[in-house]
């Protein structure tokens, strides 16, 4: 691990100290944790796998016109991005029923939502993540309500992007977690960015044709094979140098 400043240390990436006051450098581990840091094992080779993931798709994002914290991969493990001041809320998108929304509402995993659903979720650790509403944003201050709109739509357009272009690689996006975060100019206005990461440790992600889980939740269920699924997605997205890019059409038939 690099030897510079530690800005933040959190249970998959640690933030470092940025080359310009304006930027960090996001470090990504190998720990795996879920029910808020309970479960904990590593899991060789995963930080990699998720820097090149995330990579591949802020890039993307960033394509489409919505601004991210996102400047340049650095290495193996590390990426350079803007520093921002992180917005507390965490910003679900679902579009299959699966996690946290099946046990608290009792609807069946796999239920397909008749149009995707937001939930906004207080960053929070010591409380556990509380499901909070947009009025709570508003009335506590954690962002203003031009910037909750904002958030709001941008979260559909990624998600809308994101279900086309994992579809393509015969992968459902069952729902996801993004977070934003303010980024001040000299002048000191601010403007919002897409801040994080995006990679299978904060998406749900089924396989089209067989529904086999290639995400995070091998890790939460125990299933095992965490790390040949993300290889497996990173391998379709193209971006493993020693696979080709995966296809989903069929093979022509030659007459
Ligand atoms: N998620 C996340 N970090 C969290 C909580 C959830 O990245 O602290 C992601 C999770 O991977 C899933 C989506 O947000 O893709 C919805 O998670 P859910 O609310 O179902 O919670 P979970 O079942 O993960 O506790």
């Amino acid at each position: 691990m690099s030897k510079k400043k530690i800005l933040y240390d959190g249970k998959a990436k640690t933030i470092f100290e940025g080359p310009t006051s304006d930027t960090v450098i996001q470090y990504f581990k190998d720990d795996a944790t879920a029910n808020n840091a309970e479960k904990h094992s590593i899991i060789n080779g995963k930080g990699v796998l998720n820097n090149s993931i995330s990579d591949y798709l802020m890039k993307k994002i960033n394509e489409i016109g919505i601004p991210t914290h996102y400047i340049k991969k650095l290495n193996m493990r590390e990426q350079l991005v803007r520093k921002v001041e992180i917005i507390p809320v965490e910003f679900v998108v679902r579009n299959i029923a699966a996690g946290s929304i099946v046990k608290r509402l009792g609807i069946k995993e796999g239920s397909v939502f008749s149009r995707p659903l937001i939930e906004h979720y207080l960053k929070k650790d010591e409380l556990g993540d509380p499901l909070i509403n947009e009025d709570h944003i508003i009335n506590f201050e954690w962002s203003t309500r031009d910037e909750l709109e904002e958030m709001q739509e941008f979260g559909l357009r990624i998600n809308d992007f994101l279900r086309g272009l994992f579809y393509g690689i015969s992968l459902k996006l069952v729902d996801f977690k993004i977070e934003f975060g303010r980024y001040y100019s000299e002048d000191g206005n601010s403007i919002l960015l897409l801040a994080d990461e995006i990679s299978p440790d904060n998406c749900r992600l089924w396989d089209i044709n067989t529904n086999k889980k290639m995400d995070k939740d091998l890790f939460r269920q125990e299933l095992g094979g965490l790390k040949e699924a993300y290889q497996e997605v990173a391998n379709r997205l193209g971006i493993l140098p020693e696979k080709k890019k995966y296809s989903s059409a069929k093979p022509e038939l030659v007459k």
